[in-house]
């Protein structure tokens, strides 16, 4: 049995500590905020309540094989509801698409909405995001990173290099196999889900959308936080100990490995192995002394493109918004002009600056339980935005600006078709300045690093750090970000620290 310190109660932290308590070792999660969840937070105020992140729960099957290895049942645990639609998009020039929530009917939906072949197209891109998805389920997304040897490994076949077309983009696999221009932007769009732009990031990235509709799109009645909660409770009732309000200050080495944690206080805590489930920027740049071994993750992690942050405005509105599909995509006229904005790219180079009209995410429940009474709603409306940066990109911080841009947002949904202005009770808007200081994560990048570039992922900071005895959970270290790879990360590390 080893005494293991995990620092943060996101997703992943607290998927490795249910795991690991759960396989006998003493386990005491630390967690700087007053609620777990981390990114996967809730917010209530007059009765409404929100998600502050996640909106959106794909592959269920990562949580199921979670929960069954803490003793429970997924479904006894958190009541998972699948979409249908799954997500309704709606484009500049009046079209809407609204996908089904089952893969079969998605081509028909398309050709109906599209027409010009766009379903038959559509089907042949998923197919060859299945052949992806195959290659690269088990030794990538399910198996530590290590580096050269985790290439070499998947380069061991020329058919499936040839299938993953690692020097393919995702703007450039859209551009040869799918006509239509709304179709492709569709495809472009789930760059974001790693914080990335389209046309630096790797064509496999098409296996998100294969696996959201393979494997369905789902919401958790309540809100998605009660996930967090109930993964929390599956390492409480294991035996973890589980900390809020307290923040690590340090990673103590002693001896060449990781030998507990410091809090601000100056308690510390000694342990046998130390789990870090903060950004991994964060561990690297400020946790741990500077230290010759860690020299390259910090240099991958300096050279690596920050994935993009988000602005979110959470609305109480009054009154209900008939026909509106669970989540919405208002897409602009130029989404181009959206990634050159985030990334300070294009022809109008520079400063990353905060999109002027932005694609806009709505998550509009229709749960009672997140809504003070029949005649409200609660809306979770997100909008990608360039991290906060005050030096070199943007001061989300700047008096005034966070208001400005939140009333800009309205004007853009209300120009979009949805002008919910007079129903406004309030509205909370968070930046990505706001998201750096609740969650720790550098800049409120989302996603750690993005995953622009081709070798973008096998930069990814390892789950097992140079430092042994520590490792690293989460969405900015190694297979990636957003709750399904975040899981799947938890189990790598319970595999690499081993059974007590
Ligand atoms: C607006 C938004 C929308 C999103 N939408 C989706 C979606 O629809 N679907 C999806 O799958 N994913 C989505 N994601 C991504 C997903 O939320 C994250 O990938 C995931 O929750 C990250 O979990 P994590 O455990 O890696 O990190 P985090 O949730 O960031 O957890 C890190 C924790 O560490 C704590 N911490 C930091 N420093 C310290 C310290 N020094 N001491 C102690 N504690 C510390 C933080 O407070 C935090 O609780 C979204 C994210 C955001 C922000």
């Amino acid at each position: 049995m080893a005494r293991v310190v995990v620092v943060g109660a996101g997703l992943g932290g607290l998927a490795t500590a249910a795991r690991l308590a759960a396989a006998g070792h003493a386990v005491t999660v630390l967690e700087q905020a007053e609620q777990v969840g981390g990114k996967l937070g809730r917010y209530e105020r007059d009765g409404h309540v929100f998600d502050t992140g996640p909106s959106l729960v794909t592959m269920p099957q990562v949580y199921r094989d979670l929960f069954a290895a803490t003793g429970a049942r997924l479904e006894d645990q958190v009541d998972l509801v699948r979409l249908d639609p799954a997500v309704a998009y709606r484009f500049a020039d009046g079209t809407r698409v609204d996908v089904p929530g089952t893969p079969g009917a998605v081509p028909d939906a398309l050709e109906q909405a599209l027409g010009n072949g766009s379903g038959a197209e559509w089907t042949a891109l998923m197919a060859r995001a299945e052949a992806m998805w195959r290659i690269s389920e088990q030794p990538f997304l399910r198996t530590p990173l290590r580096g050269a040897a985790t290439l070499a490994r998947l380069a061991r076949s020329p058919a499936d290099v040839a299938t993953i077309a690692p020097w393919q983009t995702l703007r450039g696999i859209g551009e040869r196999q799918l006509s239509d221009v709304r179709l492709r932007m569709l495809l472009d769009r789930y760059a974001t889900y790693s914080g990335s732009d389209p046309r630096r990031a790797p064509a496999v990235l098409a296996t998100v959308p294969y696996a959201e509709q393979a494997f369905g799109s789902w919401y958790v009645r309540g809100g998605l936080h009660r996930l967090a909660l109930a993964v929390g409770e599956r390492a409480t009732r294991a035996g973890a100990v589980l900390r809020t309000a307290s923040r690590v200050r340090r990673v103590l080495v002693e001896g060449g490995r990781a030998a507990g944690v410091e809090l601000d206080g100056g308690e510390r805590l000694p342990a046998d192995v130390v789990v870090s489930g903060v950004d991994a920027s964060g561990l690297y740049g400020d946790l741990l002394p500077p230290d010759r071994r860690t020299r390259g993750p910090r240099r991958d992690l300096a050279s690596a493109t920050p994935s993009l942050s988000g602005v979110v405005l959470l609305l109480a509105l009054r009154g209900r918004t008939p026909g509106l599909a669970h989540h919405t995509v208002f897409f602009p006229d130029d989404y181009d002009a959206e990634f050159d904005a985030v990334f300070g790219t294009g022809p109008l180079r520079g400063s990353p600056r905060p999109v002027p009209d932005p694609t806009v995410y709505v998550s509009a429940p229709d749960d009672p339980a997140l809504r003070p009474d029949e005649d409200s709603e609660s809306w979770f409306v997100l909008v990608n935005a360039p991290r906060h940066d005050p030096e070199r990109g943007v001061d989300w911080d700047e008096p005034g600006l966070a208001d400005r841009y939140a009333a800009d947002l309205l004007a853009v949904l209300a120009r979009r078709g949805l002008d919910v202005r007079a129903r406004l009770r309030w509205c909370e808007v968070r930046t990505p300045a706001d998201l750096g200081r609740a969650t720790g994560s550098v800049g409120g990048s989302i996603y750690g690093s993005s995953s622009n570039g081709a070798r973008a992922a096998f930069l990814r900071p390892a789950n097992a750090s140079p430092v042994p005895g520590l490792f690293l959970v989460g969405g900015s270290a190694h297979p990636g970000g957003g709750l399904p790879l975040v899981t799947l990360s938890a189990e790598i590390v319970a595999g690499l620290v081993g059974p007590a």
